[in-house]
């Protein structure tokens, strides 16, 4: 691994002016505030309100009173806010990078990458949304005299709540659907990486969404979350297993509806006929892309006996080799993990398994010299469940090998985990690939990738099963989840009932044969 002493000037883009404007639209009547840090250096940015729950309610007031003019907007100008704000998210993505790893401490790649979701969600929906709103003519149960249109009406003002590991992807990408559906939003975003969706939400404003439409708040979330909740009318939640069941269970108590997208434990099953010179940079980018703080990374590699010692020697090498270290350019392979908290987390994880037996290939420890959250990419060889991170999710940078003798091993290996977010499975032949593919518990399964092609396919949900989650962000539902439908039924003509003079008798057996006449006509 390359060290370079830290020498660093942090963006230019991030001044104390800019972001103190960014922070001042956050609502914090009490004063207090959050020590907002840049991650490479621990020195405070910015002082970050924290919003109490009046505040809360106040901006849920502000969003609502917004959104009843927006739902009454014509969908074509709704979506022209979201047409000019592509093009302003595309030529702002270097600016947007820069505020993404000063709070995140990621490496350039793969903040530049983040930069790009949430204008691949719009353009997806740019061309979807149109369709999906249009109000859909179903036909009524007396032919002619009836009618039955199923109508999409907004949601009202979503609460989004976002973690910190892809803090602008899953601040605005996840909004805009909810925005171009009618829907206000108040999002609460990590206090540690407030900055890029605050700027988002900014460019969103200059390409024209109105005012008080899309508010944020603030605050740790067992002081914000409650109040949040119980103002929203649906909840959309990405963040850890355990805090998705805290807010799946106020939101049911509440009966409104809650998109969950949760932690995972992703295997990558590797077929013995596979191509090692792409499965092992595919494992590097899956297991240490973003520091390991992806939700559908790897933390698992199952192996065959045959290939095991190929692979592991070529993954150590490549592993060895990445220039890990804090810089604002393109240069790092990795970056840093997001706090010191983080750190002594994944830490701990390495240290049990260490301490029950488990070996370290290469990694293992943390590096000071290097930044104050910094940890090694780690492989680590003989993990067992009654290891930490056996079983649960460390989301860092370590990942475990394993051996598997026999394919139907690895796929019941693979599938013992309480998570089921994403799989990948690597073989030369995509038939034998499908066919594993079918049998893992996961809402997502990459062949011959690990992550990266199914998050990118934004026509297609994507979810969790398992422990990983409840509902899908993308496809038609990612939309359609911040919609009520609505069945508006007209009856022109009543005749339902008998006619003046018929008998019930008469009405009934009338209404009888009637109702064979329709299924024979398969009119309904
Ligand atoms: P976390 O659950 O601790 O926090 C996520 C968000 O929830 C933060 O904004 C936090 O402030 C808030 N929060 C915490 N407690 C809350 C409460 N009681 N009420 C309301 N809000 C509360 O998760 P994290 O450690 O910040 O993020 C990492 C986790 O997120 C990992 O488990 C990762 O797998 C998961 N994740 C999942 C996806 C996905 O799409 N499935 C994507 C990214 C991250």
């Amino acid at each position: 691994m390359t060290v370079t002493p830290l020498h660093l000037t942090r963006p230019a883009s991030v001044t104390d002016a800019f972001l103190a404007q960014l922070v001042a639209r956050v609502p914090g009547s009490s004063g207090e505030t959050w020590k907002l840090t840049e991650v490479y250096t621990g020195e405070v940015l910015v002082e970050l309100p924290q919003s109490t729950p009046a505040d809360i309610e106040s901006a849920f007031a502000v969003a609502r009173e917004a959104q009843r003019k927006w739902a009454a907007t014509p969908l074509k100008q709704r979506l022209a806010v979201f047409k000019r704000a592509h093009a302003l998210f595309v030529d702002r993505a270097r600016a947007v990078a820069d505020l993404i790893q000063v709070e995140s401490g990621k490496n350039r790649r793969m903040a530049i990458e983040e930069t790009c979701d949430p204008a691949m969600v719009m353009s997806h929906y740019l061309r979807r949304a149109a369709k999906l709103l249009a109000p859909v003519k179903r036909g009524g149960p007396v032919p002619m005299l009836t009618s039955s249109t199923e109508v999409r009406q907004p949601k009202g003002v979503v609460g989004i709540i976002a973690p910190w590991n892809f803090p602008f992807a899953t601040g605005i990408s996840d909004a805009v659907p909810a925005l171009m559906a009618g829907n206000a939003v108040v999002l609460k975003p990590d206090n540690k990486t407030a900055l890029s969706p605050l700027y988002g939400i900014r460019m969103l404003e200059e390409a024209g969404l109105p005012e008080g439409l899309f508010q944020v708040v603030c605050g740790e979330g067992p002081d914000v979350g409650p109040t949040l909740i119980d103002q929203a009318d649906y909840v959309m939640f990405t963040g850890s297993t355990a805090t998705g069941r805290v807010i799946g269970e106020r939101a049911g108590r509440n009966l409104i509806g809650c998109c969950l997208e949760l932690g995972g434990k992703n295997p990558m099953i590797v077929l013995d006929d596979a191509d090692l010179a792409e499965a092992v940079p595919g494992a590097i980018f899956g297991a240490f892309g973003n520091t390991g703080q992806i939700c559908m990374h790897i933390e698992r590699i199952y192996l065959p006996e045959s290939r095991y010692d190929e692979f592991k020697d070529a993954f150590v090498a490549a592993t060895a080799a990445l220039d890990v270290r804090a810089a604002y350019d393109f240069g790092p392979d990795m970056g840093s993990l997001v706090s010191p908290d983080h750190l002594r987390r994944v830490k701990e994880h390495v240290d049990d398994a260490v301490a029950k037996g488990a070996t370290v290939l290469c990694g293992g420890k943390a590096r000071p010299d290097l930044g104050p959250a910094f940890f090694e990419p780690t492989i680590l060889e003989g993990v067992t469940t009654d290891m930490a991170c056996g079983v649960t999710e460390t989301f860092g940078p370590v990942i475990a090998l394993h051996k598997y003798r026999t394919v139907d091993e690895a796929v019941e290996l693979a599938n013992d985990t309480d998570y089921g977010l994403n799989a990948s499975v690597w073989s030369r032949d995509i038939g034998a690939a499908r066919a594993v593919a079918a049998r893992l518990e996961s809402g997502n399964v990459n062949i011959n990738d690990t992550l990266a092609t199914a998050f990118a396919a934004k026509g297609t949900p994507s979810g969790g099963v398992k422990s990983s989650g409840v509902g899908a962000r993308h496809g038609d539902q990612g939309l359609l989840k911040y919609t009520d439908g609505q069945n508006l039924a007209v009856l022109k003509k009543q005749v339902m009932g008998p006619r003046p003079g018929q008998g019930y008798e008469k009405y009934v057996e009338s209404m009888l044969s009637g109702l064979k006449l329709m299924r024979r006509l398969r009119i309904r």
